[in-house]
């Protein structure tokens, strides 16, 4: 499914959210959020924090300027923009703390990023004894989950990116049988960079009964003749003036002609896919979507070997909100980006998962990913 695209632009779509943020602080009471590192604070302002010692926080209010405070030597990467923050650098042997507790005043009800360090968190509730405190996502997870167009473009570009380096694993440009797993996955974190990625987040190479274990860490076994081999990777790309967004795919491939075993657990696991994919359309339940999969993967006799969630929200973190899972009954609204990836896995033996971003809109699902589904061969 097509959507049109305005032309992104990034610091645009940064106003318009903290509008949408000032909002929902309003409607929740909270006075200032406190962002320091994770990703709310890159979605706000633009500024991804380093994770170190130095605290960083903006100190965004409902109700006047927010202000980005940043250790000295960390200024000279912030682009400043006036619209939304002002800057203020402390240098070394400066109080940070203070100067936020300072900027914070007589506002009480506070939100702090989930993930603040607890030293961090634990100062500031020394320097605002008369604080109450809550998660940042409670105000930012439900807006941060619905992508605006350039989210979007920029998901959809990290996406054609991943598809290109599973497009060679697919056609055997990249060499399987008598490589280590590890040698693979390096392979695959160089080509997610050549395709433009800033960072290779993970790229997971599970190979015979190692496919089996999903988030398998690939190590020094080497991919024999006739095996399933998962491959799932991703990696974090920057488009122009804007933060990175994350890509993750799951190709399975096989080394050699498949058996009946395999090709019928894999007909199972794509009609399973490609089933909960053609269910995604704005108004449907979260959990709906892992159901739909579940349901074909369990009347085949399967059902015990999926072993997690269909699918999570992808943005500029890999796993965010929406979770696609049995029990969150929240509807899918169109801009909710995440992925669909079911797996089969056979303990012990061998397993295969097949994977795609895909983002909801009011008709159905734009795919991010288009790399053929089909079970391939490798020979090489
Ligand atoms: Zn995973
Ligand atoms: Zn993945
Ligand atoms: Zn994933």
């Amino acid at each position: 499914m097509q959507l049109d695209l305005a032309p992104p632009d990034p610091a645009a779509a940064r106003l318009v959210r903290a509008e949408r943020v000032r909002a929902a602080m309003r409607a929740q009471g909270v006075e200032a959020l406190l962002l320091s590192i994770g990703a709310d604070l890159p979605w706000l302002s633009g500024y991804e924090a380093m994770p170190l010692e130095r605290p960083t926080v903006l100190v965004f209010p409902s109700d006047s300027q927010a202000t980005l405070v940043v250790p000295q030597l960390e200024a000279p990467r912030v682009v400043e923009d006036e619209r939304l923050f002002a800057l203020r650098s402390y240098a070394d042997g400066e109080d940070a703390v203070a100067l936020v507790a300072s900027l914070v005043g007589t506002r009480s009800s506070l939100a702090v990023s989930d993930r603040c360090w607890a030293m961090l968190l634990l100062e500031l509730q020394r320097a605002l004894p008369q604080a109450s405190w809550r998660r940042a996502s409670e105000v930012t997870a439900r807006l941060r989950a619905v992508k605006d167009a350039s989210e979007i473009a920029a998901l959809v570009a990290a996406g054609a990116a991943a598809d290109r380096v599973a497009e060679a694993l697919l056609a055997g440009e990249i060499a399987l049988i008598g490589r280590s797993e590890a040698e693979v996955s390096a392979e695959l974190g160089v080509r997610l960079r050549a395709e433009g990625h800033a960072k290779v987040n993970f790229a997971i190479v599970g190979s015979g009964p190692n496919a089996a274990s999903p988030h398998h860490e690939p190590g020094e076994r080497r991919i024999g003749r006739g095996e399933t081999v998962v491959c799932d990777f991703g990696g974090t790309l920057h488009l122009d003036g804007d933060v990175g967004y994350c890509s993750d795919i799951t190709r399975t491939v096989v080394t050699g002609e498949p058996d009946d075993e395999l090709a019928t657990l894999y007909g199972v696991l794509q009609e399973a896919q490609s089933a909960a994919v053609a269910a995604v359309r704005s108004g449907v339940a979260c959990e709906e979507i892992d159901r739909v999969g579940r349901r074909i993967i369990a009347s085949a006799g399967y059902g015990d070997a999926f072993i997690h969630r269909i699918g999570h929200g992808i943005g500029i973190e890999e796993h965010e909100d929406p979770y696609l899972v049995e029990g969150n009954s929240a509807l899918l609204r169109s801009g909710h980006a995440f992925s669909v990836e079911p797996g089969i896995y056979l303990s012990g033996r061998m397993g295969a998962r097949i994977e795609d971003i895909v983002v909801a809109i009011a008709g159905g699902a734009l795919a991010c990913n288009t790399a053929d589904h089909a079970l391939h061969v490798v020979e090489a």
